[in-house]
């Protein structure tokens, strides 16, 4: 069928059912569409149902994408305590809001929502990981104590979600090249890869006094590494990347 608006993928994902992508298998299909004005401009919604673990991602839209190539695209897995609450444990939220910025100050963009909480191992077993930080031990350590890897995400949903967008092609705003390999492997165009770069601002400490070391881990304050929960932090412009 032909597609016109975004509201047209619903009806063609009704009895949406394939094969998956991945090794997880993962297949999501369209449920609903509505406008959604934000503090950073005016948006659209993309309610999408998955196959795998019946969780609920969301496409937020700017401007008209279907069919479009190279569209800005941010994938940001969710994070209720840092998105949600404000939390300080991590710099999700930050990096959030500096993707919504950016889109809405464009004609058109995407931002992926994925309900990966916690790099993948859920809330519950996030706050036990923060827990076992709180004892001393850092966060690589309490992951692996819990028996997780560093890293439990699964692009392979959001693959799904940018080919039923109808998106021809993307630039990734990410600093984190292994995640445009993911996305392509999934069968992804992503024409380039934009660094998302921040200007320097009093808001920035975070960023500014945060020395990562080559593995995309990140020494804290007092000397403990840790692992940023999105995979790929927004770097402020100036700052050196090791
Ligand atoms: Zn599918
Ligand atoms: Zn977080």
């Amino acid at each position: 069928m032909e597609i016109k608006q975004l509201e047209d993928l619903a009806v063609r994902d009704k009895d949406h059912d394939c094969d998956g992508i991945g090794p997880s298998k993962a297949c999501v299909r369209v449920e609903a569409v509505a406008d959604l004005p934000t503090r950073f401009g005016n948006f659209r919604i993309v309610a999408f149902w998955n196959n795998r673990d019946a969780k609920e991602h969301v496409a937020i839209v700017r401007g008209n994408i279907l069919d479009a190539e190279n569209v800005p695209t941010r994938v940001h897995s969710e994070c209720l305590t840092g998105d949600a609450i404000g939390s300080l444990r991590c710099d999700c939220r930050d990096q959030l809001e500096v993707a919504l910025e950016r889109m809405g100050a464009l004609e058109q963009g995407l931002v992926l929502y994925l309900r990966q909480e916690g790099r993948g191992i859920g809330l519950i077993n996030k706050v036990r990981a923060y827990a076992l930080q709180d004892q001393g031990l850092d966060t690589v350590e309490a992951n692996v104590a819990l028996g997780f890897r560093d890293d439990e995400r699964d692009y392979a949903i959001a693959a799904h979600m940018i080919m039923s967008l109808n998106v021809k092609s993307i630039e990734l705003m990410t600093n984190n090249p292994r995640k445009v390999e993911q996305l392509t492997q999934h069968g992804v165009r992503v024409a380039r890869r934009v660094p998302h770069l921040i200007p320097p601002n009093v808001h920035n400490r975070f960023y500014l006094e945060t020395k990562r070391d080559r593995s995309g881990h990140y020494i804290d304050f007092s000397g403990k590494p840790h692992l940023m929960e999105q995979s790929d932090p927004v770097l402020v412009d100036g700052m050196i990347e090791s």
